[in-house]
Parts: structure tokens; sequence; C-alpha cells
């Protein structure tokens, strides 16, 4: 079976949590404070390591002070965690449409969306794009609001020439299982913003003051104080080791997903009934490898179809502001989401994958499209 997504890892990660489980010391230690070193290298600014990306995305809420009552703008066609970050805040998602060519948010409708109450922005950079940044920054500037970057699909593009995630208010990775760089579970806050990353740095350790400089020499603190809010949301060890190794070969890993999409294109573009997102693999280190199909079809039988060739697709994602638990927040509707949702399928992207696996994929669905 073709897997849509998976872990790739070499012997340098199973050796370095080896060497981790040797030290017989598996919580945040000096490896995390090495991979936060190493971060920051790559990104030229600040970086808190963290126990996942929902957990990035809420510490870097919390520390711009959203709560009860305030709004966030954030994309319909985004991962739950997006949503969820945002509720744990007790602050209400406010949905928006995307730009039908490359499923980020449109700056035009985030505009229709700000009221009293909106206090930030998610951009989520659907599949390794940043889309319309600047125009977003534009609005944010304007109207005094905080942007929050969902990054979780980008570690490693490139928006006009900068790394994503190297510039701008707060950037938030994920560095789950099948991200573009794994920790094994994972994730990390990027900014600027120095009472930022000193908040976030205390409220991943219930609050503690000053506990990260600590920890990261084997200690804790015994006699502290606490200013706010915090949760058990730091990274181990054993986590920051697998970083290390796979950051240290991310060109190779990054390469590899850029050239598979890149062969994808090559196969699919000429369909007239498929659209591909307009993207530059040059640029961006694509997470995902999503098609819109331009006819109507079953997604359930479309998922048996490929399972009888032994390939594995996706769906990216539901809408989530038609969820039960979000419903009531529904502001406006939101067309282009609306049209696209039913209509998209993701492809098998992984390091792992070689391209004559894509040639297979891509043949398929091409077959697939013709019988329908
Ligand atoms: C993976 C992901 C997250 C959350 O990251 P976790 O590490 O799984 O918590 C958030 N947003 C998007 C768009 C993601 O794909």
């Amino acid at each position: 079976m073709i897997r849509l997504s998976k872990s790739c890892l070499s012997e340098k990660e199973k050796e370095a949590v080896k060497r981790v489980l040797d030290t017989e010391f598996l919580g945040m230690g000096p490896e995390v404070k090495a991979f936060e070193e190493k971060l920051e290298i790559f990104f030229e600014r600040p970086v808190v390591c963290v126990v996942n990306g929902t957990a990035a995305l809420h510490l870097s809420l919390q520390a711009c002070g959203i709560g009860l009552g305030d709004e966030v703008i954030v994309p319909s066609l985004t991962y739950l965690a997006s949503f969820q970050a945002i509720t744990a805040c007790g602050a209400k998602p406010v949905a928006c449409d995307i730009d039908n060519t490359n499923f980020c948010l449109n700056p035009d409708d985030i505009k229709e969306l700000i009221t009293t109450k909106t206090k930030a922005i998610m951009p989520v950079h659907y599949a390794g794009s940043p889309g319309n940044l600047d125009e977003i920054y534009k609005i944010a500037e304007i109207y005094n609001l905080r942007i929050i970057e969902d990054s979780a699909h980008a570690f490693g593009s490139l928006y006009k020439n900068k790394k994503v995630g190297s510039f701008g208010d707060i950037s938030c990775f994920s560095f789950d299982g099948i991200k573009n760089i794994t920790s094994g579970e994972g994730g990390c806050i990027v900014s600027s913003d120095e009472e930022l990353i000193k908040k976030v740095k205390d409220a991943r350790l219930l609050g503690v003051c000053g506990d990260s400089e600590k920890r990261y020499s084997k200690k804790r603190s015994w006699e502290f104080d606490v200013k706010y809010q915090g949760w058990r949301y730091h990274m181990s060890d054993i986590m920051a080791a697998i970083g290390i190794a796979q950051l240290d070969r991310f060109d190779n890993l990054s390469y590899k997903r850029q050239e598979l999409a890149k062969e994808y294109q090559k196969k699919l573009s000429n369909s007239d009934k498929l659209k591909l997102l307009d993207h530059n693999y040059d640029y961006i280190v694509p997470h995902i490898f999503v098609v819109e199909i331009l006819l109507d079809f079953d997604f359930k039988e479309i998922l048996e179809s490929f399972s009888q060739a032994g390939i594995a697709v996706g769906r990216h994602y539901q809408e989530n502001h038609k969820l039960s638990f979000f419903q009531e927040d529904i502001r406006r509707d939101l067309p282009v989401t609306n049209s696209v949702a039913n209509r998209i399928l993701t492809l098998p992207l992984h390091p792992d994958l070689t391209i004559n696996d894509v040639a297979y994929i891509s043949k398929k669905l091409l077959d697939i499209l013709d019988s329908i």
C-alpha cells in the first residue's frame, strides 16, 4: 500500500533517541535547548519549542492576551487544531473564505469580517504556501491586529525569498510525525516579540517564572512565582533529539518533497478534469499535494478505487465552520470554501515516495477520472 503520508526516519534519528535514553533523563533538558538554538539559526530569531503545533497556537494566542469574547479570523479549510486552539482561549474562530488559486485566506474577505471584537488573524499556510501575506499584514496594521501564522504546513517554504517564520508577528510550526520535519510530536513558536517569547517560555511549564533556564541544565525551580495561566506544554529531550537529526538533513527532506510535487505537476497539469494549486515548488516545500477535481464525484467511491490500486488518498479538510461545536459562529457564507471542500483530494506525498510512485498514482487518478 502506498501511504498518504508517513514519518521518514534515518539511522540518525534512531541513534539520537538511543543517546537520550542512555542518559536516563527524558524530560525537558539540554537537547531541547540545543534544538531551539539550531532553529534560531534556521529562522534567525527567537524560538520556543513545545509539545505540539496546537500548543504553539494556543500559547501564542494566550500570550497576545486573546480571551473570552474576542474574535480571531481563520480560514475554515484548515486542520481542526487551528479552530480548537482559538476556542481553548475562550475566543471565537470567525471562519473566513479563501483564494481559489492557493486555498489561503482571501484578504478581501478578511476586511468584511473585522469587528470591534477582532483581535487577531490566523492565516494558515495551506499545503505549504504562505498565500498573500503582505496584504494580510497591511490589514493587520490598519486595524491593529495580531497575526498568528499557522505555519504547520510550511516549514522551509520561502515567501519573497524569506523563510516562513523568519519575519512577521508570530509563526507556529508543527513537528508531528508527518509534517515537513518531525520530532515525533512537537512544535515551536517563532517571534521577535521578546515579551511574548518570555511569556510562552513560562506558560509551557505551568507558568513557573524562569523555569526554562533551569530545565535546560536538568534542574528545576523549588521556589518560584506564577504570574499567569500555564500548561504542561514543554518538549521532551527525546523529541528534541529526533528534531535535531531531522533538521540536520532537512535539505534532503525538503528537496525530495519539492521534486515529487514538481513531478505531480508535470503529470497532471494537462488534464482538464483537474485543477492544481498555483504553486512554485522552487520556493514552496509542500506538506500535502492537493488536487481539485472538476467533476462531480463520490469521495467514498474514489477512496475505494484508489484503495483497490494500493494507494491511500485523503481530504484536507472538512469545513470547520460546519462542525456542531463551531456552527453558531458562522458569520456569512464562504462560497469558495463551499465549492472546493467537496472537490478536493489529497494524493500521497512524503520523502520516501519515488518518482515512479508518483507516475503510478497520477496515471491511476487520470484513469479513475476517465471512468466517472
Ligand atoms: C498539524 C497541524 C496543526 C497542529 O499541529 P500538531 O502538532 O498536530 O498539534 C495545526 N494546524 C495545521 C494546519 C496543521 O496541519
